[in-house]
């Protein structure tokens, strides 16, 4: 026996040992490693291969050689299948039954056809001992089978190498290594198959089982170093990255270290150029300012609102949370997104039809009443005077006789579009009744006076357009003050207001009358 040939066969032989020690540890591993029943069944199948191409290499007869053939093909034919297996379970995606099964079909049928080779002929046209040498070295003509199995070989595995390589761009650069491992492990033997096949090893020995040897080794530092297949982070990855919820890795200098798709979605100028910036920076980056909820002693809780490019709101509710280390360390803050704007959409369309107005828009009565007290307080506390102005459309029910409910509807509309034009900011606006409406500010009576003016005048100068008609629409004012420092009650300025109201729909109509004017008349 050649040195070539001994140091082969030792070098095939570590292999298979390899191979074995990695079933072995899977075996040991299999509750906390998913998949570890396809990587336990691939280990075997090419511990079987393998140890079966060795037993060929020491056979002292062609029909021995045959022999280890059918058995190398037991180990060999499924393995590329497996491996396939191996890597779509890796990145999260294990396969059905119904693929698993499919899978298996040629290999089972390659396994047949070169165990009863010597009835057809269809594997091997001919294996001999080649000419020049002796055994085991060996010639062959090969059959359709052989080119079948082959093709569905190399098929396998480079699906493997792709499969893994399209992940190359969404993997974390921790887990590139890992990776890098898989894919090598995957394509060397693809090379070294190829190699083999194109006639390019002088002594016709197959490099496949050497190969396995590099990749074996490649894997048992992976798993030892990287907590490779244990782990499985790439499939953990898909998780993080299939979350609803947006998330935020930061280090415990509240650097941003890593981020989900949900948050690159909700917060879209989020990109990777940003890790490593703190997240101050990132969200100057973002939006022009420094992260809202920030506090002295870290990220505090609440609802952060964002504004999308197109002018969209939304709104996310923030959570923080502390990551510890293993001896309880700080390493670091994660921040959860949860998108809240649809609820935050329906709280607001709650409170507008709680304190709202439906048909205006306007305050309704109650919520007046609420607000209008606390705004009398307020201008009691300080001393300052406020005022009230109710005011009622003139001749309403006219307008609904002449041209029907709706139109009278949008008088109301319109009647409280044109005075809100006419108010400060700071001024109460409600509908009051069906065409009353009220007004408190904080103001003495001539400034109420003098806008209660002004809001009629602009009425009678804007008329409501309708069914194709000008409706000139005016209303009557009346307007009564809180005396200062008296703890003059809302109802009671009311009732002032509605007198000096009364007394201006008296008049004629279209007029503002102050209250005093109204009591002293
Ligand atoms: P005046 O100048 O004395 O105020 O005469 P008026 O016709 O406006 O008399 P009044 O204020 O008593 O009229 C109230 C009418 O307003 C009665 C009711 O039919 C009508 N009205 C009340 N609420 C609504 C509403 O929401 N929509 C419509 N279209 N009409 C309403
Ligand atoms: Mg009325
Ligand atoms: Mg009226």
């Amino acid at each position: 026996m050649g040195s070539s040939l001994t140091m082969y066969i030792s070098l095939v032989a570590t292999s298979g040992v390899f191979s074995l020690f990695l079933f072995l540890y899977a075996y040991t591993k299999r509750a906390e490693m998913p998949g570890a029943r396809t990587f336990m069944l691939y280990m075997i199948a090419q511990s079987i291969y393998i140890f079966s191409v060795a037993f060929q290499m020491v056979s002292s007869s062609l029909d021995e050689i045959m022999r280890w053939t059918i058995i190398q093909y037991i180990g060999m034919a499924p393995s590329p299948a497996l491996g396939l297996m191996v890597v779509l379970q890796y990145i999260g995606k294990p396969v059905t039954r119904k693929m698993g099964t499919a899978l298996f079909v040629i290999p089972a049928v390659s396994i047949i056809m070169v165990a009863t080779n010597g009835y057809h002929h269809l594997f091997y046209k001919a294996v001999t001992v080649r000419h020049g040498s002796s055994l085991p070295y060996t010639d062959i003509v090969i059959g359709q089978f052989y080119v079948l199995s082959g093709i569905f070989t190399f098929g396998s595995m480079l699906a493997g190498v792709i499969v893994l390589a399209r992940r190359w761009r969404h993997t974390k650069q921790n887990y590139k290594r890992q990776l890098a491992t898989l894919i090598t492990g995957q394509f060397l033997p693809i090379v070294a198959a190829f190699v083999y096949l194109m006639g390019l090893i002088p002594n016709g020995m197959d490099p496949v089982p050497v190969v396995i040897c590099i990749t074996s080794s490649m894997y048992i530092w992976a798993i030892v170093s990287t907590q490779m297949l244990t782990i499985v982070p790439i499939a953990k990855e898909m998780i993080f990255e299939s979350m609803d919820e947006g998330v935020v890795v930061l280090d415990n200098a509240n650097r941003l270290i890593d981020f989900n798709g949900a948050a690159s979605r909700m917060l879209p100028p989020l990109g990777d150029g940003m890790i490593g910036l703190s997240l101050d920076e990132a969200w100057i980056r973002m939006t022009g300012s420094a992260f809202p909820l920030g506090g002295m002693s870290g990220i505090v809780q609440g609802e952060l609102r964002w504004s999308n490019p197109n002018g969209e709101l939304s709104y996310y509710q923030v959570r923080a949370s502390v990551v510890r280390g293993r001896i309880g360390e700080i390493v670091g803050n994660l921040l959860m997104l949860i998108d809240v704007t649809e609820a935050r959409r329906l709280r607001d369309q709650l409170e507008q039809l709680a304190y709202h107005d439906g048909l205006t828009k306007l305050l309704n009565r109650t919520s007046f009443f609420q607000r209008g007290k606390r705004l009398l307080n307020d201008t009691r506390i300080n001393g300052a005077a406020a005022s009230v102005v109710l005011f009622d459309i003139d001749y309403f029910k006219r307008i609904n006789d002449t041209y029907g409910h709706e139109t009278g509807d949008f008088a109301i509309k319109h009647v409280a579009a044109v005075v809100s034009r006419q108010l400060p900011p700071e001024a109460l606006f409600a509908r009051y009744g069906g065409e009353e409406f009220v007004i408190c500010l904080p103001a003495g009576r001539s400034e109420a006076g003098r806008l209660a003016e002004a809001a009629r005048a602009a009425l009678a100068a804007e008329p409501l357009r309708a069914n194709g008609e000008s409706i000139v629409i005016t209303a009557s004012f009346g307007v009564s003050q809180s005396a200062e420092f008296d703890g003059e009650s809302l109802p009671m300025l009311l009732k002032n207001a509605d007198m000096a109201l009364y007394e201006a729909k008296r008049g004629g109509r279209n007029l503002v009358r102050l209250f005093e004017e109204a009591v002293t008349v």
